[in-house]
């Protein structure tokens, strides 16, 4: 059961009452989203011809500095013109569907898992039942994952850091490799490792963690992959990805102002398949000129 009035919905556990005051994300007890669109995103399973329809919500549970969603995830900006009532949402994601797409992203969900639930029901009773995906960065309590599991098919979590130094610095989270490790220990629980896909290649169910590569922290990923492995699985599905490009805060860290070196890219790589990670996606080096958003604009993606 989810509780707003005393919100551990991550695993930073502010354990405030949202209707009362704002903890580390400043989410009150409303609903902020910045934008509702097709996504046709990262792996392919996911997207397919239609690609996804993605809700993209306000502020974040972490603050990482070199964010490329900094634009709506900085929880310094004001959201107000963002709030959206549940039925303005319902309805923006219905037209959606409407058009033929079946896959429903909610992308930095857990401090809105409360009216997921809501959401979820609404569109079931009105005979919409897409798969619905969970884009999360990892960093969200055992207890939210738990109350999520009648109502997600897919889980996307990021695992970000094996470095405890590197998630204080980057993301203000130094228990990120722990508190992460148990959330996708529990989406494991849930749907196991293997990936199910339906009769055109997409997926209906299952896990897969996204590991971004960061310039200069070959180590930082290792060390990412190592516990997956040892903690968790090398059956399950891991996108590697490569996109990373200087932005937000990054140029405060001389070795974040720069994009990942193709040789450091294929270390990581190789380390992964060397674990037995043989599931999932790798991406090409240039990969970032691909995946940059600016939510400003009408089309966030081009
Ligand atoms: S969602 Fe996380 S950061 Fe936000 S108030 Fe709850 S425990 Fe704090």
């Amino acid at each position: 059961m989810i509780d707003i009035t005393n919100c551990n919905m991550c695993a930073r556990h502010c354990g405030i009452d949202r209707t009362q005051k704002k903890g580390f994300c400043r989410i009150d007890d409303n609903l902020y989203i910045s934008t509702i669109c097709i996504h046709k995103g990262e792996e392919p399973v996911l997207t397919g011809e239609k690609g996804v329809c993605n809700v993209f919500f306000d502020h974040c549970t972490l603050q990482c500095e070199y964010c490329q969603n900094y634009q709506i995830s900085c929880n310094l900006y004001d959201m107000g013109k963002d709030r959206m009532s549940l039925e303005e949402c319902y309805i923006q994601i219905a037209r959606i569907l409407d058009t033929g797409c079946n896959m429903l992203g909610f992308v930095s969900p857990t401090p809105y898992a409360h009216i997921i639930e809501n959401l979820a029901e609404m569109l079931a009773k009105n005979s919409y039942h897409p798969i619905i995906i969970y884009n999360t960065n990892g960093y969200d309590s055992v207890e939210t994952i738990r109350s999520m599991k009648d109502i997600v098919d897919v889980y996307l979590p990021d695992y970000k850091y094996g470095s405890y130094e590197l998630a204080k610095d980057l993301s203000k989270a130094e228990n990120y490799p722990d508190a992460a490790l148990d959330a996708i220990k529990e989406m494991v629980r849930q749907k196991g490792t293997a990936l199910k896909l339906d009769e055109n290649g997409l997926a209906t169910s299952g896990v897969i963690v996204r590991h971004l590569v960061l310039p200069g922290q070959v180590e930082n990923s290792k060390s990412a992959l190592l516990n997956l492995a040892t903690e968790i699985s090398t059956d399950i599905p891991i996108s590697l990805m490569s996109q990373y490009y200087p932005t937000y805060h990054a140029d405060k860290y001389p070795e974040m102002s720069r994009k990942i070196t193709s040789e450091e890219y294929a270390e990581v790589a190789h380390f992964m398949f060397s674990l037995g990670f043989d599931n999932g996606w790798t991406q090409e080096p240039e990969s970032s000129e691909c995946y940059k958003p600016d939510f400003t604009e009408e089309k966030v993606f081009k």
